[in-house]
């Protein structure tokens, strides 16, 4: 599932390959349940002859203003992804939507297994409103993040999937990050010192750069997998250090990575980076 280096990745392409300011001439909807609150009619007529004028990512979501009133959020859960489709591509099984451009490029979404959705909303606060802060924003700092950590009973794991706690974290980055930071996946949050809580956010940090300098996660070639806007797979995979290696030697001490289930989450640990501490002493 593409999480927030992936989404960024496809932000910083759709810009890089000037989207931005192209006018929408013509959209095709080819299958309606994509469209979470509308009909393909109304969303074909309210997109047309509007003016793309920022594409900005929010969590994991990518975000698309055209005006003031009128601004489309997608969210490409398990397997969306775009790409410039050519004549004969057009008309891909896996072509969802279609968006023919001011300069006669067409921007295709693809979405293997459908789970994908486009939101068309006046207030992109309804959605992006319930998030929680950006891991990557300046204004989360350690002292703020202690507290909001210190608050909270959950175990650690789930809460950074959580996205109204923290906004853009997925499974992979949740556990490379907690690997990082010698943390164990079901620490009570509000276990951990303060020297932990900041070396954990130092750790989401470091993983989420590297993916996005990576150019995203992508955990094979088929087509359910991240790729690019230019359809190249990420090349993150080679970083992880726990993340799908169960019974391979971690990279820092040589266990043998375990994999748990965590809230009905895969969840990839080193036994020996990576203790539980014992019943919960500060909360
Ligand atoms: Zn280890």
């Amino acid at each position: 599932m593409p999480e927030l280096p992936e989404v960024q990745t496809l932000v910083d392409d759709l810009k890089a390959w000037n989207a931005i300011g192209q006018t929408i001439e013509n959209v095709e909807v080819r299958w309606p349940s994509i469209l979470a609150d509308t009909t393909p009619d109304r969303f074909c007529r309210l997109l047309r002859a509007k003016v793309i004028r920022d594409i900005r990512r929010r969590g994991k979501y990518i975000v698309w203003d055209m005006a003031k009133d009128c601004h489309l959020v997608v969210h490409l859960r398990m397997s969306g992804r775009f790409f410039f489709a050519g004549p004969a591509e057009r008309h891909g099984r896996h072509v969802h939507v279609l968006f023919e451009l001011g300069d006669g490029r067409w921007l295709a979404y693809h979405d293997t297994r459908k789970f994908g959705r486009f939101c068309l909303v006046s207030d992109p606060g309804r959605i992006l409103g319930r998030l929680g802060p950006e891991p990557l924003d300046k204004r989360l700092t350690a002292g703020r993040w202690a507290k909001m950590l210190a608050k909270r009973r959950r175990r650690i794991k789930p809460l950074l999937l959580d996205q109204t706690f923290i906004a853009g974290l997925g499974n992979i980055y949740a556990d490379e990050a907690l690997w990082e930071a010698f943390v164990h996946p079901l620490t009570p949050a509000c276990n951990l010192t303060r020297q932990e809580a900041t070396r954990l956010l130092r750790a989401v940090r470091k993983v989420l750069r590297q993916g996005i300098r990576n150019r995203g996660t992508s955990l094979g070639r088929g087509l359910n997998n991240f790729a690019s806007l230019q359809r190249q797979a990420g090349g993150n995979a080679s970083c992880l250090k726990v993340y799908r290696r169960a019974g391979r030697p971690c990279p820092r001490c040589g266990a043998l990575i375990r994999r748990l289930v965590v809230a009905q989450r895969s969840t990839h640990v080193c036994p020996e980076c990576q203790q539980e501490s014992g019943p919960s002493s500060k909360c």
